[in-house]
């Protein structure tokens, strides 16, 4: 087995995926072929149980270029990568699933980021980062992509998401691929596990035959678990997830997203 890659998680969670016969995947904006209803979004466990999640609206992300300049290509690429969630979260947040004459996850485009880069602007960060990312040529096991690493703080008597350490393997990539990392770990970032949905963003593995040409966006399946899991972004006080880790859509959003 060659171009073996993985993506790691934390402690947990690790695979992968090898040249094999494309799944096809198609953003929420095309939304075809893109969910089922068994396709699962697996969250982050808390400490306490509960599904990971920050307690703030604003976060702070710091590129650490590292082993590339500030102004390369490969920077550009994994901070499109992490721009892509507030892109999708937005369309997601507007949108009226379920055809009753009003957005169903208002909450979630309180959400928002902003991103500094080392050797660029690091100097405007007020404070420390929320989230860093640092670019490796490789990490440890060497066929892994990246990883995030979640600390947590308590919040009243809750866990809230306090720090999150990305690691981007990137060498061998192209940047449709750099991005693809950054997107997938920026996902974890944010408290979502896996999905189980091959060709899904928060899917554990890309797939090499397609890597430099297939740039994989935020899906449905992932915005609503982050719906969710965020909803107490809709009262503005903060309080844990405590449904289920794993998420799967309502019909609402099946039959929207193969409209
Ligand atoms: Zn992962």
């Amino acid at each position: 087995m060659k171009n073996r890659w993985l993506l790691l998680v934390g402690l947990f969670s690790i695979l992968l995926l090898v040249a094999s016969p494309t799944a096809a995947y198609a953003s929420p904006f095309t939304g075809r072929k893109s969910v089922e209803s068994s396709s699962t979004q697996f969250l982050i466990e808390s400490p306490s149980g509960g599904g990971a999640v920050w307690s703030q609206v604003v976060l702070k992300v710091l590129i650490d270029p590292n082993v590339y300049s500030p102004s390369s290509i490969e920077v550009s690429a994994g901070r499109r990568g992490i721009d892509s969630w507030k892109t999708y979260i937005t369309w997601f947040s507007v949108k009226d699933w379920d055809g009753n004459g009003a957005p169903d996850h208002p909450w979630l485009d309180r959400l928002s980021f902003i991103v500094y880069v080392m050797g660029v602007n690091e100097s405007l960060l007020a404070g420390t980062a929320d989230i860093t990312v640092t670019y490796y040529s490789q990490i440890s096991p060497r066929s892994a992509l990246g990883y995030a690493s979640l600390d947590y703080k308590r919040v009243g008597g809750q866990y809230a998401i306090s720090y999150v350490e990305i690691a981007l393997a990137v060498r061998g990539l192209s940047t449709v691929g750099i991005q693809n990392v950054a997107a997938h770990e920026f996902g974890h970032a944010l408290g979502l596990g896996h999905s189980n949905k091959r060709g899904d963003l928060m899917y554990p593995a890309f797939d090499a035959s397609t890597e430099n040409r297939l740039v994989v966006l935020p899906s449905t399946l992932n915005l609503y678990a982050l719906a969710l899991t965020y909803g107490w972004l809709s009262s503005g006080v903060f309080s844990e997830y405590r449904g289920r880790l794993s998420v799967t859509l309502p019909p609402s959003h099946i039959a929207a997203a193969y409209r």
